[in-house]
C-alpha cells in the first residue's frame, strides 16, 4: 500500500510502499478515505527537537482520518465491513486505575498512532476496536476526517459550563476556531478570540465571534468595555501556547473565572499568581479527548445544526501531501485534507 512515511532522521516525509497492516483478533482493518493534517505531523515533517525525541523511525504517521471498515478480526463481533469511522488515536492500557474505571483519557500510559504506532496517512490502518467510532452513514467525510483536533476543541469548549457566560478564546488555530463554534453552539453569550494573524480571526469571524481581535493591535479591557462587560470574562480556552496571550487571558478574567487550557507551550510560563488565588481562578489542563463522552457529543451537536466546515480550507490529494505541509507551515490556512482515494 501507499503510505507517508518518516523514513529517517531527518526533515520531510516519502510517500511509499509499505506492507499493508496485519490485524490481530481485537483489531479493524480501515481503508482510509481522508485525513487531517495536524501540527503535529508538521512538527515531525520538520524534525524539530520534539520530533527528534518522540518519533523512532521508520513511522507512517497521521491521527486525523475517516474511512471504512474492510475486515474485522475474529473476536470482532460490533463493528462491520462497510462502516465508515474514525478513531481515537490514544490506545490506552487498559489496565491502569483510571483505565479501569472507565477514565481512560486519563491513561497514564497512552500510545498515539502516527506518534507511538503507524498511523492513519496510509491507504491501511489496523486499530484496536476499543478505538473505533462509527459515524453516521451520510455524515460529511471532510469533517469526519477531522474529528481529532474537533473533540480536543469540543473536549476544552465544554470542560466548563458555558450557556450564558462571556468566553475568551486565544489562539484562532484550526483548534481555536471548532471551539468558537462549539461554544456559541452551547449558549454563550460574548465570545471573543484573539490572535495575531489576519488569516485567522477572518476564519473565525466567519464561524460567528462577536469580536476576533488582534492582541497586538488592541486590548481586552478596550473589548470588555466596548461590549458592556463589568466584570471580566467567566470561561477562558487557552488555544495558543503563547505566554503573553495566557498572562493576559489571566488579567482579564472574572472573579472564579475557570481556564481550560489545551495550547501546548515551548517551555515553562511564569504567571502572575497573586492574580490566580485572589480572582480565585480554577486552571485546568486539557489532553486528547473523553473517550467517548466527547466523541458521541461531536455526532450530536453535528446533528444539531453545529457547521464546522469553514474551517476547512484546502484539499489536496495525498500524493500532493507536499503542499498540504507547505500551506500548514504558511499559516494562512485552517484544516488541510488528504484525500487517500485520489493517490
Ligand atoms: P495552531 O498553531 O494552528 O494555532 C495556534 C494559534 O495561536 C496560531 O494561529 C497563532 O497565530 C496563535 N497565537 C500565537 N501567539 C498568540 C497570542 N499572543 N495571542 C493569541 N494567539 C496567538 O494550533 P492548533 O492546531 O489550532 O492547536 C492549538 C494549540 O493546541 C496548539 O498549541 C497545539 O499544540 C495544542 N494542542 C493540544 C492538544 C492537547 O491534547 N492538549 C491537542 C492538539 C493540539
Ligand atoms: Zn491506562
Amino acid at each position: 500500500m501507499k503510505a507517508l512515511v518518516k523514513k529517517s532522521a531527518e526533515p520531510g516525509l516519502w510517500l511509499e510502499q509499505a506492507p499493508e497492516p496485519t490485524i490481530g483478533i481485537n483489531d479493524v482493518l480501515i481503508r482510509v478515505h481522508r485525513t487531517g493534517i495536524c501540527g503535529t505531523d508538521v512538527h515531525i515533517y520538520r524534525w524539530d527537537a520534539w520530533a527528534q525525541k518522540t518519533i523512532r523511525t521508520p513511522l507512517i504517521i497521521g491521527h486525523e482520518f475517516v474511512g471504512e471498515i474492510v475486515a474485522v478480526g475474529s473476536n470482532v463481533s460490533d463493528f462491520f465491513p462497510g462502516q465508515i469511522v474514525s478513531g481515537e488515536g490514544h490506545v490506552v492500557c487498559g489496565r491502569c486505575r483510571n483505565c479501569l474505571a472507565g477514565r481512560r483519557h486519563l491513561c497514564a500510559d497512552t500510545q498515539g498512532i502516527g506518534v507511538n504506532r503507524h498511523g492513519a496517512f496510509a491507504e491501511y490502518l489496523a486499530l484496536p476496536m476499543t478505538n473505533v467510532w462509527v459515524h453516521p452513514k451520510d455524515i460529511d467525510q471532510d469533517v469526519a476526517a477531522i474529528f481529532d483536533p474537533f473533540g480536543n476543541a469540543v473536549h476544552t469548549a465544554l470542560t466548563f459550563p458555558v450557556l450564558g457566560e462571556d468566553v475568551l478564546i486565544t489562539g484562532a488555530g484550526p483548534i481555536g476556531v471548532l471551539a468558537a463554534a462549539v461554544v456559541r453552539h452551547a449558549g454563550a453569550r460574548h465570545v471573543v478570540i484573539t490572535d495575531p494573524n489576519p488569516h485567522r480571526l477572518a476564519l473565525a469571524r466567519k464561524m460567528g465571534v462577536t469580536q476576533a481581535v488582534d492582541p497586538t493591535a488592541r486590548s481586552l479591557r478596550d473589548v470588555q468595555k466596548e461590549l458592556g462587560m463589568q466584570e471580566g470574562f467567566d470561561v477562558g480556552l487557552e488555544m495558543s501556547g503563547n505566554a503573553h496571550a495566557l498572562r493576559d487571558m489571566i488579567a482579564n478574567m472574572a472573579h472564579g473565572g475557570k481556564i481550560a487550557m489545551l495550547g501546548i507551550p515551548d517551555g515553562e510560563i511564569a504567571i502572575d499568581w497573586n492574580t490566580v488565588i485572589f480572582s480565585m481562578l480554577t486552571i485546568k489542563g486539557i489532553y486528547g479527548r473523553e473517550m467517548y463522552e466527547t466523541w458521541y457529543k461531536m455526532n450530536v451537536m453535528l446533528e444539531g445544526g453545529l457547521d464546522i466546515r469553514p474551517v476547512i480550507t484546502h484539499r489536496f490529494a495525498a500524493r500532493d501531501f507536499h503542499r498540504g505541509f507547505e500551506v500548514m507551515l504558511s499559516g494562512h490556512c485552517g484544516r488541510v485534507i488528504l484525500d487517500w482515494q485520489a493517490t
